[in-house]
């Protein structure tokens, strides 16, 4: 109680046009979340239809808008321009939530026209990060889901999720249940710079052990691997390694893509981290939003051997995360990791 009587309230302070089309109540601040402020929305639809048909799921539930795990390469910066809010600090900072989430997707699931298709969570942005731990929406839509017998999958960074893990396991007994986890950096000094919001490494595979241990087969999206820093084959072998010893049943791992406001705010990192990769960078990406043919190629030769080392090349084509994000186009790709 104390918590919440400490937090500050700014429910008239002028949101801007795109919250307040997004559904705009308050926004809120409190000393457990320095520097984020949560804006709080009542959304219309919690369910959202994938248009391509081709994917191994039909529709999303993004819970939140905006990331305080605030990784560099973060591919759904831009989604927060049509908030009018921006795509670098603003994303990692600004979070909105819907906190209206469940009764909505209850309402929806209701209807006689859901036809229990799988539904994807993780698409967009980490239904696990920070936020989750004040509002508590997952719990809510996990059971709402199983209870509509409506299968699903979630991909995530954030050990939050081991909170819900007997509620998951649960779950999986009524309907199917995927769990992801996504591990691109065993470096710690890079992941500070990288990816400076979310859980440690080691602690993502402990996460990973633990959902394993639980009777999940869980897959690792080792995605994206940054070129010139995360490809060297020391560092994939020694976390290839580590993913296997935590149990995990497979490994999917693709290039960084940096395409619109992602690709500034990851040059501008690498301008003051690593300035004489600069010029490399321009070298592989051009003006276009991925690598070049030949270093796909190339990366592609370097994993294969490593995932037949660690055999991590099993059961992969059971979980709908790697099957679209080996057969779909590199946008696809980047929607499947959060
Ligand atoms: S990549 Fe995933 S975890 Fe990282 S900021 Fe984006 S949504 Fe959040």
């Amino acid at each position: 109680m104390v918590r919440w009587q400490r937090q500050t309230l700014n429910a008239d302070d002028g949101a801007l046009p795109g919250l307040e089309r997004a559904g705009f109540v308050r926004s809120v601040q409190t000393p457990e979340f320095e520097g984020i402020t949560f804006h709080e929305v009542l959304c219309k639809s919690a369910l959202n239809r994938v248009p391509d048909s081709n994917l191994p799921f039909s529709w999303t539930i993004n819970p939140m808008r905006g990331c305080s795990h605030a990784c560099r390469y973060c591919f759904a910066r831009g989604s927060h321009e049509y908030l009018d809010l921006d795509a670098g600090a603003d994303f990692d900072s600004q979070i909105v939530v819907k906190t209206n989430v469940v009764p909505v997707l209850r309402r929806e699931l209701h209807k006689r026209s859901w036809r229990r298709e799988s539904v994807a969570l993780g698409t967009n942005t980490d239904p696990y990060q920070r936020a989750e731990g004040r509002y508590r929406l997952m719990p809510g839509i996990i059971s709402a889901l199983t209870e509509s017998g409506t299968g699903f999958s979630i991909l995530t960074k954030g050990t939050l999720l081991r909170r819900d893990l007997s509620l998951l396991t649960s779950a999986a007994g009524q309907v199917p249940v995927h769990l992801a986890v996504s591990i691109a950096i065993l470096d710690e000094d890079l992941h500070k710079g990288l990816e400076p919001g979310t859980p440690s490494p080691r602690a993502r595979l402990e996460l990973v052990r633990a959902l394993t241990e639980a009777g999940f087969a869980v897959n690792v999206m080792v995605a994206p691997v940054i070129p010139y820093l995360t490809d060297s084959n020391a560092h994939l072998d020694e976390l290839f390694g580590a993913i296997a010893e935590a149990g995990a049943a497979g490994v999917t791992a693709f290039p960084m893509h940096l395409r619109g406001s992602t690709r500034g705010w990851f040059l501008n990192w690498l301008a003051e981290a690593h300035p004489a990769l600069l010029r490399r960078y321009r070298q592989l990406y051009g003006r276009g939003a991925s690598v070049t043919p030949e270093y796909s190629a190339w990366l592609r030769g370097r994993i294969e051997p490593l995932l037949e080392k660690h055999r991590l090349n099993r059961e992969r084509q059971a979980e709908p995360e790697v099957r679209a994000a080996e057969s779909h186009t590199p946008d696809t790709q980047l929607a499947l990791f959060a």
